[in-house]
């Protein structure tokens, strides 16, 4: 290999020139060496290499910065490696001038694709999977019907009646693409004939009239891990629809919906549950039962709880998805609950309270009576 021309050479710019005079110089030379206007020509091709690889220093003020004072041992030395190895490189780095150069973005002939007939992968396809609050806690396996298209059995795909073949198409001889555009500005484009397959079917397979594919209906088993909540989705892969014969199929997506429980509420990996208590137990303190995600428990609330105040069960609570494992809480706000009938003796007995407490504030003022003596 000979070595590296000079970068402002290559340009054909001085070494004082703007950004601008770069840009604008570089265009040319790609214009004018660009691939699709030499198809097999490897000398405009190199070309095509050196004045992007000099652009790429040049229009980067760091690199030029170095370039200017140690030349391209100073690059090397910096670790730049500014060559290009293929043209494909050079329209996905500098995709938007190739966008704006050549009037669709992507860059020259669609970033990374290659020539040729293309297979397409099978589309992706979602299903939304509704859980019960405590399924969603726990995990479940559930059973689901999905339709999704597969290759065709008859044909395997070809679209092609058994015992004939598709032919080449003749809009493109095959390729599955073709040249559009005229003078220099000429694009590679799907062929319209063919969908870009290169192949055109003329005895069409009757199962799938020469589709290729068909509707089926898949009956699988989705394992939902403990933890999942609404809006997330598991991905199973494979399991969309087919795609051309030798292509990936596509994902089914399960977008998960869990419903509301009577009880239970959900704060992350947290359980949130209300549980009324009655004045006595505020008061004297008690061993409630309190349910939990997985059964009961037995919770001490000591004496003077006031309402509202929130117990909280370490590692009661959801299980966390992925690897960190582990649960949340289970937190119990007990609310002191106010009956709304009494019986005759309940009621005997509350006026019997309300008068001690009177005489108590008569005795000591309202603030110390309740300000003192009330836990809040
Ligand atoms: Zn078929
Ligand atoms: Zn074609």
């Amino acid at each position: 290999m000979s070595p590296p021309r000079d970068y402002y050479t290559v340009l054909g710019v001085g070494r004082d020139a703007s950004d601008v005079e770069i840009k604008k110089s570089y265009r040319k030379l790609a214009m004018k060496y660009h691939p699709d206007r030499n198809p097999d020509d490897p000398q405009a091709e190199n070309q095509f290499k050196e004045a992007s690889e000099a652009y790429s220093v040049l229009s980067d003020a760091e690199k030029r910065a170095t370039y200017d004072r140690f030349g391209h041992a100073g690059l090397r030395g910096a670790g730049v490696d500014p060559g290009f190895a293929n043209a494909e490189e050079i329209f996905s780095q500098f995709s938007d001038m190739f966008g704006d150069l050549f009037g669709f973005g992507g860059g020259g002939r669609g970033r990374g694709r290659s020539r040729g007939p293309q297979l397409r992968r099978g589309a992706d396809t979602a299903y939304s999977l509704e859980l019960e609050f405590l399924e969603a806690v726990h995990g479940v396996t559930r059973e689901i019907t999905v339709p999704r298209y597969a290759v065709c059995g008859t044909c395997s795909g070809s679209g092609a009646e058994p015992g004939t073949q598709p032919s080449a198409c003749s809009t493109c001889g095959g390729v599955g693409q073709v040249i559009q555009g005229h003078g220099f500005l000429r694009i590679r484009t799907v062929c319209p004939g063919c969908g870009g397959r290169g192949k055109v079917v003329t005895s069409p397979c009757k199962e799938c009239e020469g589709v290729g594919r068909t509707r089926v209906t898949d009956s699988l088993s989705v394992t939902v891990p403990p933890g999942v909540d609404s809006g997330l989705q598991l991905r199973l892969s494979g399991r969309g629809d087919e795609g051309d014969p030798g292509a990936p199929p596509g994902d089914l997506y399960v977008h998960i919906n869990v419903a509301d429980h009577e009880r239970f509420r959900r704060n992350g990996v947290d359980i949130v549950v209300e549980v009324p208590i009655s004045y006595p137990q505020a008061c004297l303190g008690a061993t409630l039962k309190v349910p939990t995600v997985d059964d009961e428990e037995e919770l001490e609330i000591p004496a003077g709880t006031p309402s509202g105040k929130v117990f909280t069960l370490k590692g009661k609570g959801v299980p966390r998805l992925g690897r960190r494992g582990g649960r949340g809480d289970h937190h119990v706000q007990v609310v002191v609950a106010v009956p709304k009938k009494l019986s005759e003796e309940e009621e005997e007995i509350i006026r019997k309270l309300a008068e001690l407490q009177d005489e108590r504030v008569a005795e000591k003022g309202f603030w110390k009576e309740f300000l003192g003596r009330f836990s809040s």
